[in-house]
């Protein structure tokens, strides 16, 4: 049986991160995931400037620029047929930039980070329960790597960070403390030779679309409407479906966007209204989508993991030092809550499809506004600094969970 402090189940944004930041720390982490290293998955790639920031401030930015994402200087709003809104992305914390790398980009980018700060890393590894002691704590996990059955590895906090299907909150039965209403469906797909100007953003008779530049000098262009409406459009077909969207929510890019070369098949996801779960008890945490969803129309929920992530981080490490659970982690989520509560709320809204270009416009402005509270907080964190492995082990105490 193996022993660490922490044990992360998920290894994408929240779960590399928070693994990093404790393996950075001198905490003894695992990291498991059940798919295989650098595999994709679904997204539309948009980071907002908390993202950045944090990328930033953990020294991983260059990265991600090394891997050949393309810096995103502006936005442009398209509403119906008002006169675009263009809002050029000014200088601000450090950050000069947005960034939208793929998923098999900044997700290796992360889980190679926490390795080498010394995070054991498992990939192919489903985790299928929990262990818990006499007394009912959480105490680790019970995990299937490849060709070698199944294996206990126990851990003073188990850390679920495996996103909206997450089998920890399952097994721990995390209530929910808020539950949203609306839900957008989505289309995306890849394409070349559209010459990108930044993030692009359209809303228009009850569907939305958008224009984000990711790596390998494609672009991602997604169109979205409620579940309904995109399940009855999809009987004809997702490039159909894809095309009616696009028409009637991108009156500004949609014809730039059809003359562009496709890459690969369509993508789809079916919607699923946002939620909110308490995320700490005994021995455990959620961090992520596991923790907290909210509708993808925002395009905020990697910028929240990658935040959730430090928060969660120094809520672990004062448990590790000592620091009773009940007033770490309730720590932890109130300031995610706080932090979260207004964007939660205006994407419930937007998601809703149900608003004309003024109210669409007013949404826009919350949303912009909701995001600056949390780039405000990141930055009054300490700094993040590259520790090795060796050196770091001596900041954590040695309170390795004892195996029961
Ligand atoms: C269509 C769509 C578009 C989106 N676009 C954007 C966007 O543009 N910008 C943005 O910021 N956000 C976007 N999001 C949201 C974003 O993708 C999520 O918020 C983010 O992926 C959450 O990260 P996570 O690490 O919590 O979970 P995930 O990315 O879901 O990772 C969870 C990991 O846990 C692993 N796992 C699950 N169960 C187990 C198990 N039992 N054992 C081991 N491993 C397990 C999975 O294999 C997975 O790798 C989008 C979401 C959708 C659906």
């Amino acid at each position: 049986m193996k022993t660490y402090d922490v044990v992360v189940v998920g290894g994408r944004v929240a779960g590399a991160s928070t693994a990093l930041l404790l393996a950075r720390a001198g905490a003894r982490v695992a990291l498991l995931d059940r798919l295989r290293h650098g595999s994709d998955t679904l997204s539309t790639h948009a980071l907002m400037r908390a993202g950045v920031l944090q990328l930033t401030r953990w020294g991983l930015l260059d990265q991600v620029i090394a891997a050949g994402t393309p810096p995103v200087r502006r936005t442009t709003f398209h509403v119906e047929d008002r006169p675009q809104v263009r809002v050029t992305i000014r200088p601000n914390a450090g950050v000069d930039a947005l960034y939208a790398p793929r998923r098999h980009v900044l997700d290796r980018i992360l889980v190679d980070a926490a390795a080498e700060a010394g995070a054991e890393v498992w990939h192919q590894t489903p985790v299928t329960g929990l262990l818990r002691d006499d007394a009912g704590r959480v105490s680790g996990v019970v995990a299937a790597p490849p060709r070698r059955g199944r294996v206990r590895l126990c851990a003073r906090m188990t850390v679920g960070a495996d996103g909206i299907g997450s089998l920890v909150a399952r097994e721990v039965a995390a209530p929910l403390v808020a539950q949203g209403d609306s839900a957008s469906a989505v289309l995306y797909r890849y394409l070349g030779g559209l010459e990108p100007a930044g993030y692009e953003w359209a809303y228009a008779a009850g569907a939305a679309a958008g224009v984000i530049p990711t790596n390998a000098g494609e672009s991602c262009v997604f169109v979205a409407a409620t579940p309904d409406r995109l399940r009855r459009l999809r009987r004809e077909g997702a490039e159909p479906a894809f095309d009616a969207l696009l028409g009637l929510a991108a009156g500004g890019f949609a014809e730039r966007v059809r003359a562009a070369r496709p890459s690969g098949r369509i993508r789809g996801w079916a919607g699923l209204p946002g939620y909110v779960r308490r995320s700490w008890g005994a021995g455990w945490a959620l961090v992520g989508d596991a923790g907290y969803f909210k509708d993808p129309i925002t395009t905020h929920g990697m910028t929240d993991a990658l935040r959730d992530a430090e928060l969660l981080t120094d809520a672990l490490l004062a448990v590790l030092g000592g620091t009773p659970d009940a007033v770490a982690l309730r720590g932890y989520q109130e300031t995610r809550d706080r932090l979260s509560r207004r964007l939660f709320e205006v994407t419930e809204q937007v998601a809703a499809y149900d608003w004309g270009p003024d109210r669409v416009q007013t949404l826009l402005r919350r949303v912009s506004s909701a995001m600056s509270d949390e780039v405000d907080h990141l930055q009054s964190l300490p700094v993040r600094a590259r520790v090795s492995a060796a050196s770091a082990r001596s900041v954590v105490p040695d309170i390795v969970a004892s195996p029961r």
